[in-house]
């Protein structure tokens, strides 16, 4: 579809004056995205409540106008080369509400998930730490059911709100929202539907405890995770040095060897290494894979880094790096095609 007619642009920009709903024109999402690419985005719409949210999803589908929805975009690639008509955005909703004595904390779609980490911090609740360090919402959390250091969204989430394309409101229970590894109803079904807020409950904790599980996290991360580039976290749900060892025995080998060496035994050094660079450049001699720039981080083949070369080759290095790995490790992040 491309760019908005100015028919359609002008219908929707009156219809967020009349409701009062920010928006943004002409976006350049290379520099607003998290991956840092993307053409333009005609409008960018942030509802402030569940109702503007509602109201919003109902108007676009009976105008037959596509969307979608966005959250912090940490899991989005964008393409260069397409303009996107309207993006939904929960940036203006973020309120996080605690109840302590209740165990209870009401986060609204758009709140970071640091966030509510740091929030169930600060009321001795347990059960949040691994999400300090996952960049995206609520929304976009339950969406891929997130997790991280043995915690995910499933774990404490008992209910969460969601505006319907049909322009309704709706409890989802947990049952409902059918979460799963970094999958839910909503990734599964391409519902269209949008999360305006969720419900955790938890139990009291060790405020000490809490805290060393998210310090000992946040330092794990730092270590392991690429932070000089932009990037979209893992690429893949799963290993692809492991799917691609069963493609090729000899670096099966050489893999194993190098885990055994540098990570069980730690012969060279007491700590286990901070880039994987010898193994990636043995996965450049064994596999097809040739770049003028390198895509992945030197920290581990499977984050996608942004050296300026552009998403074509990006997603060229996703669909190789799939054909490679035989469909063994599901694609975690989203290419945002043409809508
Ligand atoms: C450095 C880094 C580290 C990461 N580490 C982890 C990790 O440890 N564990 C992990 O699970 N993920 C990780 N990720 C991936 C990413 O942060 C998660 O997938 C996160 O859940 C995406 O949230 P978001 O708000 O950025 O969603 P977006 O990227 O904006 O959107 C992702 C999907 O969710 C949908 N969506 C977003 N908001 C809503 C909403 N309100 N209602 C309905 N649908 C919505 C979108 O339509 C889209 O399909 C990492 C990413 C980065 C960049």
């Amino acid at each position: 579809m491309g760019l908005l007619t100015d028919n359609n642009f002008s219908l929707i920009q009156n219809y967020c004056l009349e409701h009062d709903i920010f928006f943004e024109k002409d976006v350049e999402l290379s520099k607003v995205s998290y991956m840092k690419t993307g053409g333009r985005a005609h409008l960018v719409l942030k509802p402030r409540s569940s109702e503007q949210a509602a109201g919003l999803l109902g108007f676009l589908t009976q105008n037959g106008l596509g969307y979608k929805i966005i959250g912090n975009t940490s899991n989005l690639l964008f393409l260069d080369d397409v303009d996107y008509p309207v993006l939904i955005s929960s940036a203006a909703m973020t309120d996080i509400v605690l109840d302590q004595s209740q165990g209870r904390i009401v986060v609204q779609g758009g709140a970071l998930m640091p966030d509510l980490s740091r929030a169930a911090l600060s009321g001795c609740l347990a059960g949040f730490e691994g999400l300090e360090g996952i960049p995206g919402t609520i929304g976009g959390g339950i969406f891929m059911n997130a997790g991280a250091y043995g915690a995910e969204l499933k774990d404490k989430l008992i209910e969460a709100e969601l505006a319907l394309p049909d322009g309704s409101l709706r409890h989802f229970s947990l049952a409902d929202l059918q979460l799963s590894h970094r999958s839910s109803v909503l990734r599964r079904e391409a519902s269209g539907s949008f999360v305006c807020s969720a419900t955790f409950q938890a139990k009291t904790g060790d405020e000490r405890k809490i805290f060393g599980k998210m310090e000992l996290f946040h330092a794990k991360r730092h270590k392991y995770q690429d932070f000089m580039y932009p990037n979209l976290g893992s690429i893949f749900s799963g290993s692809p040095y492991r799917a691609l060892s069963a493609r090729d025995r000899y670096f099966k080998l050489m893999s194993a060897a190098y885990y055994l060496l540098n990570y069980e035994l730690r012969l060279f050094r007491r700590e286990s290494p901070i880039n994987r660079r010898w193994l990636n450049d043995l996965v450049l001699k064994r596999f097809p894979l040739r770049y003028q720039h390198q895509p992945f981080s030197d920290k581990t083949l499977n984050c996608l880094v942004n050296r300026g070369q552009g998403t074509k080759e990006m997603v060229r290095f996703i669909r190789q790096m799939e054909e490679l790995t035989s469909g063994l490790v599901p694609l975690e992040n989203e290419i945002v095609e043409e809508f």
